[in-house]
């Protein structure tokens, strides 16, 4: 099996990327198989080098290694632009000149019901649907016609999840994709790579066969399901592990740079000693 740990290096790495990098690890060692360590910089605005510099140093400090060469999700541009003329020539992307202030605005009061965000952020209310890809701006982004892609793709591919929160196969008949995802992007403004299909390209690259990440992107996987449909890509198993939280319940984010791992290096903690509060042995 080949799993990996692909932290975005937009601030320093935290309790619950060591603990997603300790899972992702452990399960490849357990099983004879591989972690690979991949970079995921698309968010050029705020991927830094020198938190890239870090993730390699608090990993190899955990005592964790890697094959080499690293790959960072910026170099897959080509694979992109592939995927993207697919998607193209199957005619299911437009392009899309809202801002999210459109978006809101154009979204309305919420309604009873009605869910108004989800896994890609707020449910998109269709103003540039109908647009020609023809008409295309530099600074628009690329949206998914998602009634179009499922009425194309037919009956989806379950997936298996071997996490031990949901463990099992997961089918889509319940999933209401159009209600509840909406019209993902798939390039951002400018044609940067937008994560969905970022993560599908690379995942499948790089030949992973075991996606482990957290529960926070349970709900992303039918997107990257019908996206690897789409693209007759493999659809690998997932394990979705815990998530880890403070003492108030909340979830580690970048920003809580108090638990950032280095503090915990510059205190004088351990390796052990992470493992322990993380409850990994
Ligand atoms: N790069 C993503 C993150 O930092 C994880 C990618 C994934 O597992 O899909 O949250």
């Amino acid at each position: 099996m080949i799993t990996r740990f692909a932290p975005s290096p937009t601030g320093p790495l935290h309790l619950g990327h060591a603990f997603s990098a300790l899972t992702a690890f452990g399960l490849a060692k357990r099983s004879g198989g591989t972690c690979l360590l991949r970079i995921d910089d698309i968010d050029q605005a705020r991927s830094r080098p020198e938190f890239e510099a870090m993730i390699f140093d608090d990993l190899a400090w955990l005592g964790l290694t890697w094959p080499e060469p690293v790959l960072r999700q910026s170099s897959s541009a080509p694979h992109l632009a592939d995927a993207l003329d697919r998607l193209a020539a199957l005619g299911l992307i437009y392009p899309c000149s809202c801002s999210r202030r459109d978006i809101a605005e154009a979204a309305g009061a919420p309604q009873e019901g009605v869910p108004s965000h989800g896994p890609d952020g707020r449910i998109y209310p269709g103003t540039c649907r109908g647009r020609s890809l023809a008409d295309r701006t530099p600074g628009d982004a690329l949206r998914l016609d998602m009634a179009r892609a499922l009425a194309l793709a037919g009956a989806l591919p379950a997936f298996t999840e071997k996490g031990p929160e949901r463990p099992g196969i997961h089918q889509f008949a319940e999933v209401d994709f159009t209600e509840t995802i909406g019209d993902v992007v798939v390039s951002r403004k400018g044609g940067a790579p937008a994560y969905h299909l970022s993560v599908v390209i690379d995942d499948a690259a790089q030949k992973v066969s075991l996606v482990t990440r957290g529960l926070d992107l349970f709900d992303a996987t039918p997107i990257h399901v019908l996206l690897q449909h789409l693209l007759g890509l493999p659809v690998p198993d997932y394990h979705h592990h815990r998530l880890i939280r403070d003492a108030a319940g909340k979830r580690l984010a970048k920003r809580d740079d108090a638990r950032s791992l280095a503090s915990y290096r510059a205190e004088g903690k351990s390796p052990a000693d992470i493992r322990m509060m993380l409850g990994i042995s």
